[in-house]
C-alpha cells in the first residue's frame, strides 16, 4: 500500500493535467491579443470555433488535450483583420471583368480583351481601369479594332475613373446610340458622322444600363473570388458598404452552405426598398452576417471635385462641389433610422458635407450616446466641427491609404490651409478615443497591411514622402492595429465576439511572417500573411 500511494497520486495528477479536450493549441507564438491591456501571450487554445484560453504553452498543454497543435515557430499572431469600409461584392464582380489598370497602350488593352474573351466565351465583355495619360499616344482610341474582333459580342471598357468609356458597335447598337446624338452632362463622340465608341460622363450610363443583371452563378463567383483574395491578406471580416437588400439572402445562403466563410457586416444602400425590407425584418444577425446599418451618400470624391466644400476649390474658382441629395432627404431618413434602432453610415468627404451631416446627426443623437453612427471617410473636417464627433459620439470611419493616394493632388484641390485638417486621423481618433480603419477597396488595394503602413508611416508604397505626409496625424502602431481589429469590430457592434484573441471570442486570427509591431517601417508593406483562420478553421496557408 505504501508503495502504491505515490503511484496513485502520480496517476491522479496525470489525469488532472489533461482536464479538457480542445480542437487546437497554437503555441510558440507572439500573440498580440489586443485585449484592453494590449497583453501579449505565447499560446492559446481553440475549441468549437472559439478561443478557449490564452496564456503560455506549458500551462495550457498541461490543462488541455488538443487534437491539433499549431507551432507558430516564433511568429507573430494577431486577431483576424477587419476592413471597416469596403465594397467586397463590387470588388468580386470586378475580378470577373477585364482588369486594365496599369496598361500602357491601346494594343496592350486589345490583347488583354482578347485573352479574356478566350477564357470567358459568353456575354458582355466589361473592362475597367485604362488611362490614356499612361500611354505614349495620349489620344482616346476608337472602336475599329474592337468591332473587327467582336462584331456581335458587346464590349465596354471604362476609363480608370469611370468618367469615360469606349464601347464597340455591338454595345452601341444594344443601347440605341446614334452618331451625333447629344446628352446633358455627357458626350457621345462622333467623328466625320461616325461613332468613335468614346462615351464621356453621362453618356457612359446609356450603355452600361443595358448590361444584363449578373446571373446567380456570377454573383456567387464574385463573392467567392473576393473571399479567396481577402483571405490571402488576412481579412476575416469585411464591411460591405451599400448593398441592395436582395444580396442579404444570397450572402446568407452562401454562408450557410459553408462556401462563403468570410464574416460580413452589411450596410444597405439608401433606397426605399432597403428601408422597407430592414425596418420590417429588424436586425439580421448570424455568426457570420450582421445587417443593421444603412449607407448614405452625402457627396462625391475630392479627386473629381465632387466633394462638397464650404469654400470653393483652390483649383476651380467658384466651384464648391455639391451634395448628392437635398439635405431634406437626410433630415427625413435620419429619424427613421434612429427610431428603428439602426446605424446610419454616411459617406461625407468635403467639409460642407461633413458639417451638414454632423448637424443632422446631432439633432437625432442629441448628446453622447452608444448608437455608433458613422461618417465614412470624414476626409476634410472644418476645425470648427471636429469636436462635434466627440460631443455626439459620431464615429469617423477612415481609410489611411486614401491619405497617401490623394496627397499628390489634395493640396491643389484644397490649398495649404484646408489641407491641414484633411486626413486628420489622429485628431479624429482623439474625439471618441477609438477609430475604425478600412480601405474602401476596390478604390484602394485590399491589403490591410498597407492600411497599417499608411496609418503609422503616412507614406505610399514608394516610401514617399520621406518624413510622412502630415505626420502629426500618424497613428501609433497600437492604435493602427486596434483600428483594424477591436475598434473595427466595435464600429460594427461586434467587439464582444471578435477583434481580439480572448476567451469566448471567435477564433479568427492571422499569422504573419514578420512582427508588424516591431519591424522597420519600410518593411511593413512587404510583410506577408502566412496563415489565416476563421472560426478555428484554416482558410489560407501561404506554404
Ligand atoms: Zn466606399
Amino acid at each position: 500500500m505504501k508503495r502504491l500511494l505515490p503511484a496513485l497520486l502520480l496517476l491522479a495528477a496525470a489525469c488532472k493535467q489533461k482536464e479538457y479536450n480542445a480542437d487546437m493549441l497554437v503555441k510558440n507564438a507572439v500573440v498580440y491579443t489586443v485585449d484592453s491591456n494590449f497583453t501579449t501571450a505565447s499560446a492559446f487554445v481553440v475549441s468549437g470555433g472559439k478561443i478557449l484560453a490564452v496564456g503560455n504553452a506549458d500551462s495550457l498543454e498541461q490543462k488541455y488535450n488538443a487534437r491539433e497543435v499549431v507551432d507558430a515557430q516564433g511568429a507573430a499572431v494577431y486577431p483576424g483583420f477587419i476592413d471597416a469600409h469596403a465594397h467586397f461584392y463590387e470588388y468580386g464582380m470586378g475580378l470577373q471583368e477585364v482588369n486594365l489598370v496599369g496598361t500602357h497602350s491601346w494594343p496592350e488593352i486589345i490583347d488583354s480583351v482578347k485573352t479574356y474573351s478566350e477564357r470567358n466565351t459568353d456575354g458582355w465583355i466589361i473592362g475597367n481601369g485604362w488611362d490614356q495619360n499612361d500611354w505614349t499616344n495620349k489620344h482616346f482610341p476608337d472602336k475599329a479594332k474592337l468591332d473587327s474582333l467582336f462584331p456581335v459580342r458587346p464590349v465596354i471598357l471604362s476609363r480608370v475613373d469611370g468618367h469615360a468609356a469606349i464601347a464597340n458597335q455591338a454595345a452601341l447598337n444594344i443601347a440605341g446610340v446614334k452618331p451625333g446624338q447629344t446628352i446633358n452632362g455627357g458626350e457621345i463622340e462622333t467623328n466625320n458622322g461616325k461613332l468613335t465608341g468614346i462615351l464621356v460622363d453621362n453618356a457612359v450610363g446609356i450603355v452600361t444600363r443595358k448590361i444584363p443583371e449578373p446571373t446567380p452563378a456570377m454573383v456567387d463567383t464574385a463573392l467567392l473570388s473576393a473571399q479567396s483574395n481577402c483571405f490571402t491578406v488576412g481579412l476575416t471580416t469585411v464591411d460591405d458598404c451599400g448593398l441592395p437588400y436582395t444580396m442579404v439572402n444570397t450572402i446568407n445562403e452562401l454562408q450557410h452552405k459553408g462556401d462563403l466563410k468570410m464574416r460580413m457586416y452589411v450596410m444597405l444602400a439608401d433606397r426605399q426598398e432597403n428601408y422597407d425590407y430592414l425596418f420590417k425584418h429588424g436586425i439580421i444577425k448570424t455568426p457570420r452576417l450582421n445587417v443593421r446599418a444603412f449607407k448614405v451618400y452625402a457627396d462625391g470624391a475630392l479627386g473629381s471635385r465632387g466633394a462638397c466644400l464650404l469654400k470653393p476649390y483652390a483649383d476651380s474658382a467658384k466651384w464648391n462641389g455639391f451634395l448628392l441629395s437635398n439635405p431634406k432627404h437626410f433630415e427625413e431618413i435620419a429619424p427613421k433610422i434612429a427610431a428603428h434602432g439602426f446605424q446610419m453610415c454616411t459617406h461625407a468627404i468635403g467639409d460642407s458635407a461633413v458639417r451638414v451631416m454632423l448637424k443632422i446627426y446631432a439633432a437625432n443623437l442629441k448628446g453622447k450616446n452608444d448608437l455608433r453612427w458613422r461618417i465614412e471617410h470624414s476626409q476634410i473636417v472644418s476645425p470648427q466641427d471636429i469636436d462635434k464627433f466627440g460631443e455626439y459620439s459620431v464615429i469617423p470611419s477612415v481609410q489611411p491609404t486614401h491619405a497617401t493616394s490623394d496627397m499628390y493632388w489634395a493640396g491643389k484641390r484644397l490649398g495649404n490651409e484646408r489641407l491641414k485638417t484633411a486626413y486628420a486621423y489622429k485628431q479624429l481618433l482623439k474625439q471618441n478615443g477609438w477609430i475604425p480603419l478600412g480601405t474602401d477597396f476596390p478604390v484602394e488595394n485590399i491589403n490591410p497591411l498597407y492600411t497599417f503602413y499608411a496609418a503609422v508611416e503616412r507614406k505610399d508604397l514608394k516610401g514617399f514622402p520621406e518624413g510622412g505626409f502630415q505626420s502629426e496625424n500618424a497613428l501609433s502602431r497600437i492604435e493602427a492595429l486596434k483600428g483594424m481589429t477591436i475598434w473595427a469590430a466595435k464600429a460594427n457592434f461586434e467587439e464582444k465576439e471578435k477583434g481580439s484573441i480572448e476567451p469566448g471570442k471567435y477564433a479568427d486570427f492571422v499569422i504573419l511572417n514578420k512582427d508588424i509591431m516591431k519591424v522597420k517601417g519600410s518593411e511593413i508593406p512587404t510583410t506577408k500573411v502566412t496563415k489565416t483562420y476563421i472560426n478555428g478553421v484554416k482558410v489560407y496557408d501561404k506554404k
